[in-house]
């Protein structure tokens, strides 16, 4: 199926499968895929490498700020996300960073730099990006926007699985207390707080495995564009 040059903005909750779908979808329909919580991690670890957070929310903003613009977050399509020539994939995705990503976020200036990047990395079309206001502010004419939802207790789980892949021993609970402790501060700050755009499809994935996802926005292009087959 050949789909037309678009911008697919993929938003959520945390841990509901955003980037595994976004990536599969990006494969799929030969679009380029954009994680763009991938760069607030890649902030958080900055500033806890910097010693500019005390415990998980107490963050030195003053301080950070003006160091922002120097940190060369970029994305490298075989090694994943970098600092500079630094491969920091795992890194990132580890509970210390979790813990600490969603208060960096609430920042107006990190945001600011974010989107900065987001915008100069999608400045072509056929992109697909995921994360929390990627539909209502970054790239609110985006053709295509999906908000996606599931279950508490499947996200925790499927968070829990993954990090046990990795390597990593996380504790249930906590996992599950990261998400909804993240999700709470993310819908509720007062810069693009997550929220589903008016014009977003909605997907419940609690049920569905990756292959009925794909059939579901298939049909959803399908229908939108007006292709078949
Ligand atoms: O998508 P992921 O869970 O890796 O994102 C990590 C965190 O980055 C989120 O919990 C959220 O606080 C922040 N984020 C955001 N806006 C985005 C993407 C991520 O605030 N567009």
């Amino acid at each position: 199926m050949k789909i037309p040059d678009i911008v697919i903005a993929v938003d959520g909750y945390s841990s509901t499968g955003k980037s595994t779908f976004a990536k599969l979808v990006a494969k799929e329909f030969g679009f380029l895929y954009l994680d763009s919580g991938a760069l607030y991690r890649g902030v958080t670890l900055f500033a806890l490498e910097q010693g500019l957070i005390e415990g998980t929310d107490k963050i030195n903003t003053s301080a950070l700020i003006p160091l922002l613009d120097g940190i060369d977050l970029r994305f490298d399509a075989e090694r994943g996300t970098c600092i500079g020539d630094r491969c920091i994939e795992s890194e990132i995705r580890t509970l210390r960073v979790s813990n600490s990503v969603s208060p960096i976020a609430t920042i107006p200036a990190v945001r600011n730099f974010v989107d900065s990047k987001l915008h100069e990395f999608g400045r072509r079309g056929r992109i697909i990006m995921d994360g929390r206001d990627i539909g209502t502010t970054v790239f609110p004419d985006a053709e295509l926007k999906i908000f996606m939802v599931a279950d508490d207790q499947v996200r925790a789980q499927r968070r829990f699985d993954e990090m046990v892949m990795k390597g990593q021993s996380p504790v249930f609970e906590e996992v599950l207390a990261n998400l909804k402790e993240r999700d709470y501060i993310d819908s509720h700050r007062e810069t693009s707080p997550l929220q589903r755009a008016a014009d977003a499809f909605v997907m419940d994935n609690s049920d569905m495995n990756l292959h009925e996802e794909v059939v579901w926005i298939r049909g959803l292009i399908q229908g939108k564009f007006g292709i078949l087959g």
